[in-house]
């Protein structure tokens, strides 16, 4: 039998004991807990939230500048290659490249017919395309050492918000390609032309180079260099999208 006193001591001992025991518990717990738990948490929520795991929202429309009875420029050095078969193929390129990120396109043509201009614009707006990208490549009426890639946006007064976007798509573009090909100073440029004016997402027109310098000429010709222009207009592409909402402009 235990008198009082022991009694006393054995449950203060006890009470010790417990009271360790439940403070070294919550203190492990609270240790453990955020290092396991709270930054998957934090890093889901973040990628839920970010465009970058969203390619599905985006839709680029590529539009291959010419063909059909338009050949547009022509190569200055043998085989004379039409600028018509070379946005189809840069194009093409640049499709296959987007869709290995998961974005979704809309191709203007995927073969030698010609699109009105308007009805080029008319596609992307009616397949709710998020962005615009129309390839052609350059030339001038004589050879010319004029050479490098030129991307032209459209600025209007009249929508401030898609100048500003297009020339974010442009500038992320120019930024990949530079690392590529050459680039044509100044590089972004306003141009009032009918499929970048009459769109209504974020619109650029890429003039890839000068089909009339017989160097540039040269370049154009070699598929693996057009793999790389295609490769860099993806890429850009791909930066721009992942840096912002996508969006549809309207109210121009
Ligand atoms: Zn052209």
């Amino acid at each position: 039998m235990m008198r009082p006193k022991q009694i006393i001591v054995f449950f203060r001992i006890l009470f010790i004991f417990i009271f360790f025991l439940s403070t070294s518990c919550v203190k492990r717990g609270k240790d453990t807990a955020p290092k396991t738990r709270a930054p998957v948490l934090l890093t889901k929520k973040q990628e839920s939230r970010s465009p970058k795991k969203q390619p599905s929202q985006i839709c680029v429309c590529i539009d291959a500048g010419h063909g059909g009875d338009d050949p547009g420029a022509k190569a200055i050095t043998p085989p004379h290659t039409k600028e018509k078969t070379l946005t189809l193929v840069t194009a093409l390129k640049v499709q296959e490249f987007l869709h290995t990120f998961g974005i979704k396109t809309v191709m203007v043509r995927r073969t030698d017919r010609f699109v009105p201009l308007k009805e080029r614009a008319h596609i992307a707006t009616k397949k709710r395309c998020t962005h615009f990208v129309s390839i052609h490549y350059n030339s001038t009426p004589k050879p010319t050492s004029a050479k490098g890639v030129e991307v032209y946006v459209y600025e209007t007064d009249k929508s401030l918000e898609r100048a500003a976007a297009s020339k974010q798509l442009a500038s992320a573009i120019v930024h990949r390609i530079a690392k590529v090909a050459p680039l044509r100073t100044p590089t972004i440029r306003h141009g009032n032309f009918c499929v970048i004016r009459e769109t209504k997402m974020p619109a650029v027109l890429i003039e890839g180079g000068f089909l009339s310098n017989p160097k540039e000429a040269k370049n154009l010709k070699n598929p693996r260099y057009i793999r790389l222009l295609a490769w860099a207009i993806a890429k850009g592409i791909v930066d721009v999208c992942h840096s912002t909402a996508p969006r549809t402009v309207t109210g121009q």
